[in-house]
């Protein structure tokens, strides 16, 4: 029996979805396939499903056989042409979603490496997986490789080999399911576990492990190779969130060969307050029901931004570097290591004057952070009275807390790729309707200013395809690709109208260069307004804005603040277009600099024409944040400043200090 449907899952049949669906697709006897791209898979292996990567608008044909083929057919086709049906008589899950916590907190940029003149030169360098700096102790963490027994089995021992490995997959499920019903876990930790424990459970990997083992090899060689295979299936996908999952498989592997093996990892039980932790590889289980509290740092051979590790370090707030391959090993006689998280260096047993730096850092960083907390209310005014609002640039709902613990007014810039990044589809109008109603709640009355989509060649988005460029910074991104795509503009530009009516919202445009680009936008705009009327979705007004980030658009900023609302400096993209030195190459980094005169007059020469104009003119690139510039920018005009949280409360002091 066989059926082709077009899928309307809208996240894909991935997390929630694949587990709702492989559990449908296990309720029937007969054998069932789904079938996408002429690549089959089972439907009932949920990590056979997520390899398949099938997304919201792919073609599917759902292959069955057996004596219930026509009921599983209907019943699964049914699911993916209306997965909401039938939804609300299902229980009410008793654990965490598998995935979908870990997804929510998977933030796919890696932490900006800092300038490069502060490097040390003798530092091993890896991953900057979790901001932070520290020193402590060394804690090395090297339990003993597994080995494959490569065992020959004669064909009498095949039954109670396969009965040894199921009972060792029993005892890791049950050691997890123990951990979860536990209240020792954070729901994000347990989200993570969630996820390992329904590797361990999954048909693929033991299908897998038992035809190994019914041709004869022994079962901890089997599950040592078919956790590598499966490991490196994921590792092929161009998904980086399901890259990630590659270091879940080896971890769930581990944990079974070691329940056949009657072993049991060195315990994190007695790592010392704050060492920092040195192996190649960490569960991300052993990891999560750690004692967190006491890890001052952790040094990891595997592992990248967004693997599980990444993921329970930045929630813990633990300085971490990834990714760090061999280089670990050097490490492992070390007493003493200094960690710097934010660019990723590790120095073992540093000199006394770089441990120095360290600890100095270290201190400044606490010291200032208690000694910022009074600014945190201040609203910072001009000479003249005016207020000059100082807001957050964040990328996610998850950044609001700690935007508005610093004090921040507002949002000057909420980066929406990461919206887009983090999931395997495009984002439903829908669900960014709701995301930016949501900011716009947590921050009312102070206003929060959204970007629309900035993305190019080279940051790739599931469900966009970019041509290959041979110079994507200056190539088909930010508002150029959105124009020339209405199917993704519209939706983010209607689900921004929505969201106006819970605050106040407002949009601004990257990369703008030209006039048109504004004017198309607006016109845009009125089309998206027009059918929301006509269908009678509540909206609100918002007022448009461009970001100054091309030289192009610093030359014609008398012209463009008459066709806008208010203008926000991008520096970070504007030293590099008007210097023409790539912001993320090191060889250039001299020149790459906001404080050269050229880029100085840059923003002069915008500030005076949105001034004279009568628009608000902000900034929200890097520079916005340093307080040895924000005394010109405030005589320039600036009336905004946009940061990342933590230089909020320094901004608000510089501020403070030029006396009102
Ligand atoms: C900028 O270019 O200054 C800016 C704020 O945007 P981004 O860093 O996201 O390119
Ligand atoms: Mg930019």
């Amino acid at each position: 029996m066989e059926r082709s449907t077009i899928v309307r899952v809208q996240e894909g049949l991935h997390a929630r979805p694949a587990t709702r669906f492989v559990k449908l697709a296990k309720s029937f006897e007969s054998e069932v396939e789904i079938v996408k791209g002429g690549k089959a898979a089972s439907a009932k292996s949920a990590v056979k499903l997520m390899l398949l990567a099938v997304k919201e608008n792919d073609e599917v044909t759902i292959r069955t056989s057996g004596a219930d083929e026509i009921e599983a057919v209907e019943a699964l086709i049914g699911y993916l042409e209306n997965p909401l049906a039938g939804l609300a008589e299902e229980a009410a899950p008793a654990e965490p979603d598998a995935t979908a916590i870990a997804k929510e907190t998977l933030k796919l940029e890696p932490v900006k490496p800092a300038a490069v003149d502060e490097d040390i030169p003798s530092a091993l360098r890896g991953v900057a997986a979790s901001e932070g700096y520290a020193i402590g102790r060394a804690f090395p963490h090297f339990p003993q490789e597994i080995k494959p027994e490569n065992r020959k089995l004669s064909a009498t021992d095949i039954d109670s080999e396969i009965a040894r490995f199921r009972d060792a997959v029993e005892t890791v499920q049950a050691r997890m399911n123990a951990s979860l019903a536990s209240d020792s876990l954070s729901a994000n930790d347990r989200g993570i576990v969630a996820a390992l424990r329904d590797i361990a459970a999954d048909d693929e990997l033991r299908d897998e492990v038992v035809a190994v083992i019914r041709s004869g090899i022994d079962a901890v060689s089997a599950v040592i190779g078919a956790a590598a295979k499966i490991a490196a299936q994921f590792g092929q996908v161009d998904d980086p969130y399901l890259n990630a999952r590659a270091d879940d498989v080896h971890s769930v592997g581990r944990q079974i060969c070691l329940a056949l093996l009657g072993q049991s990892d060195a315990s994190l039980d007695d790592i010392p307050q704050g060492a920092i932790l040195i192996a190649e590889d960490i569960g991300a289980w052993d990891l999560a029901r750690a004692p967190l509290k006491r890890i001052g740092g952790i040094v990891c051979g595997h592992g990248g931004a967004t693997s599980h590790i990444a993921i329970i370090a930045r929630a813990h707030g633990i300085p971490a570097v990834l990714g760090m391959g061999k280089q670990v090993h050097e490490l492992r006689q070390a007493s003493e290591i200094a960690l710097d998280g934010h660019r990723g260096q590790i120095v073992a047993d540093p000199a006394a004057d770089i441990r120095a730096r360290f600890k100095a850092r270290i201190d400044d960083a606490a010291r200032e952070r208690e000694a910022l907390k009074i600014f945190k209310d201040a609203t910072p005014r001009r000479a003249d009275g005016t207020v000059i609002e100082v807001a957050a640039n964040i990328g996610s709902l998850e950044e609001i807390d700690a935007a508005r613990e610093a004090g921040a007014m507002g949002v000057g810039l909420f980066r929406t790729e990461l919206l887009f990044m983090r999931h395997m589809h495009l984002p439903s109008e829908d669900m960014q309707a709701e995301t930016y109603a949501a900011l716009a709640n947590a921050f009312a009355p102070y206003p929060v200013i959204v970007r629309t989509l900035d993305i190019g060649g080279d940051k790739p988005i599931s469900g966009i395809e970019f041509p290959q460029e041979e110079n994507p910074f200056l190539g088909w991104r930010g508002i150029r690709m959105c124009l020339d795509r209405p199917d993704i503009f519209k939706p983010q530009l209607r689900a921004l109208l929505r969201a106006a009516v819970h605050g106040n919202v407002k949009v601004m445009l990257p990369m703008v260069s030209d006039i048109d680009e504004v004017r198309r936008t607006r016109s845009l705009i009125e089309t998206c307004k027009a059918e929301l009327r006509a269908e009678g979705t509540a909206f609100g007004e918002f007022s448009l804005g461009v970001m100054i980030e091309t030289p192009a658009a610093v030359l014609i900023a008398p012209a463009l603040a008459k066709e806008v609302d208010f203008f926000s400096i991008g520096t970070n993209d504007l030293t590099q277009y008007i210097m023409a030195a790539d912001r993320l190459n090191p060889t250039v980094a001299k020149l790459n600099d906001v404080t050269n005169v050229a880029v100085m007059s840059a923003i002069e020469m915008t500030a005076r024409a949105g001034v004279a104009a009568g628009i608000m003119v902000g900034m929200c690139g890097e520079a916005a944040g340093r307080p040895d510039l924000i005394p010109q920018f405030i005589r320039m005009g600036l009336t905004e400043l946009s940061m990342s949280p933590a230089s909020v409360q320094r901004a608000k002091k510089r501020i403070a200090e030029l006396g009102a």
